[in-house]
């Protein structure tokens, strides 16, 4: 078991992995809000979350992944104002919003697994948790940190030595992002409960001691972590923008109720942008898997770009750049194809043996330093271009996908011999297109076609087939 080491939000410095139960991990990730359709830059915080748990099973570690959806209380604003996203998006549609939850939670799914993103071990849905949301703001209730308001029952962040730690204490809150309202003492005091507005009714709300009311937020994290994981767990996950007001406020509810710092490690994914603005329903610039799919691409094509970049730094997403993935992807794909076609291992030189090893310990090293895929995926290029043994070179790339998660051993393609005054024909053709030269360019796929090639033009670039 080699090193791991991730960096955690909580002490802002990358540090060793070490879990409370070794080889146990328990890992809770911050799930969809199930009210419009997942985009993009949903998935590449998930592909993260997938990194992660395939990097420690490669590192024989055994993971427990929790992941909630958020099905009631995300207010449109994160402030305890606005309305229910889920309740908002039923009375748009006209559906009723257990449908709209419904609905949403399947597309995201179908979503994930476009990626190869692994599935939870355990999905738990804000709904089907009520009883333990209200138990542990009785917990709170009893041990003195909530108060109650016209509009709900609220956590007094006050009574808290650290509240914000996770954020950098009190400048990293934002405390102008929370909105004061009626009965509220402090603007970073947040709703745990929400009192059923008077002069509407809701669709989801429940009974509970303190009246007919609904979750706010941030209770469901804490209850259902609390619920799966116990009180303290190892990884917690979500985007960045979750530090500042969620998960600050998911660490205060779990200490009040437990006197425990709850969570080893956080883990924080940066945004997908476009045009440098984080990719978001509100900002209208969303693109969803399907919309890759319908301009052609391979959805796994998006897990490789995700792939090429530090997860901590924020990605520009560009068709562009989705090309060159897919472009890279399929060369990647029909390599590693071609190799596990070789015939059974001969004789190995001492020289080439130690080669082998040199990769796979210079692949380890790299995603076990913060998950740094983008490192790891330049070994492999490195590794296929070296002259070690087909053999080896095709069990390292398949070792190697065991975290980057490409499925590069099914990948079935035919592999053909094109000889190369076809490959030259095609280099030609595709430079007179880029110029703009369509009608020589025709003439070119004509005469590949006649030498039995079909020559098609996808997103990646010439897609070369036998005729058949
Ligand atoms: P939401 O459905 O808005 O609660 O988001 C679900 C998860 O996706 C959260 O962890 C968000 O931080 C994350 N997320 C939302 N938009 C993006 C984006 N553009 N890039 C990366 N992660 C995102
Ligand atoms: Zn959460």
């Amino acid at each position: 078991m080699a090193d791991i080491y991730l960096y955690n939000t909580l002490g802002r410095k990358k540090e060793l992995f070490v879990p409370l139960d070794p080889p146990h991990v328990g890992m809770y990730s911050c799930g969809p809000t199930v009210y419009d359709y997942a985009h993009i830059g949903h998935m590449r915080r998930y592909v993260g979350d997938d990194v992660l748990k395939r990097l420690l099973g490669f590192n024989s570690f055994q993971v427990k992944h929790v992941m909630n959806i958020t099905d009631v209380g995300h207010l449109t604003s994160d402030a305890d104002t606005g309305e229910d996203k889920i309740e908002k998006s039923a009375a748009e549609k006209g559906k009723s919003a257990f449908e709209i939850a419904k609905f949403f939670e399947e597309q995201f799914f179908a979503s994930t697994d476009a990626l190869n993103i692994g599935r939870p071990n355990i999905v738990c849905r804000a709904t089907e948790h009520i009883n333990e949301q209200i138990a542990l703001i009785k917990k709170l209730e009893e041990n003195g940190y909530t108060y109650i308001t016209d509009d709900g029952i609220y956590f007094d962040t006050s009574k808290l030595k650290d509240y914000g730690r996770l954020a950098g204490g009190k400048e990293g809150i934002r405390p102008g992002a929370r909105v004061d309202i009626a009965g509220k003492k402090h603007p970073t005091d947040f709703a745990l409960w929400k009192f059923s507005p008077k002069d509407k009714k809701r669709q989801m709300e429940w009974d509970s001691p303190w009246g007919v009311a609904f979750p706010g937020w941030h209770i469901e994290c804490s209850a259902m972590s609390m619920k799966y994981l116990g009180e303290t767990f190892d990884i917690h996950s979500g985007g960045v923008d979750h530090i500042a007001v969620h998960h600050t406020n998911e660490i205060a509810q779990s200490e009040g109720a437990t006197g425990k710092d709850p969570v080893k490690y956080w883990v924080h994914y940066e945004f997908l942008q476009v045009d440098g603005q984080k990719m978001s329903k509100s900002l209208k610039n969303t693109y969803t898997v399907d919309d890759v799919k319908k301009k052609g691409f391979d959805p796994m094509a998006l897990r490789y770009l995700f792939l090429t970049a530090y997860y901590r730094d924020p990605l520009n997403f560009t068709w562009k750049s989705l090309e060159a993935a897919q472009s890279a992807l399929e060369k990647l794909r029909t390599q590693v194809a071609a190799l596990g076609k070789q015939q059974p291992r001969t004789t190995i030189s001492q020289e080439k043996n130690e080669k082998v090893d040199e990769y796979r310990d210079k692949f380890i090293k790299s995603v076990n330093d913060d998950m740094n895929t983008a490192t790891g995926l330049a070994v492999m290029w490195e590794m296929l271009k070296s002259n070690i043994p087909s053999e080896d070179k095709y069990d390292l790339a398949i070792t190697f996908d065991e975290v980057l998660g490409l499925k590069l051993g099914e990948y079935t393609a035919p592999i053909v011999n094109i000889p190369q005054e076809v490959e030259k024909l095609v280099a030609k053709r595709e430079n007179l297109r880029k110029a703009g030269d369509y009608r020589d360019a025709d003439k070119l796929r004509i005469k590949v076609e006649e030498k039995g090639f079909i020559v098609e033009d996808t997103p990646g670039g010439s897609r070369l087939t036998p005729k058949r």
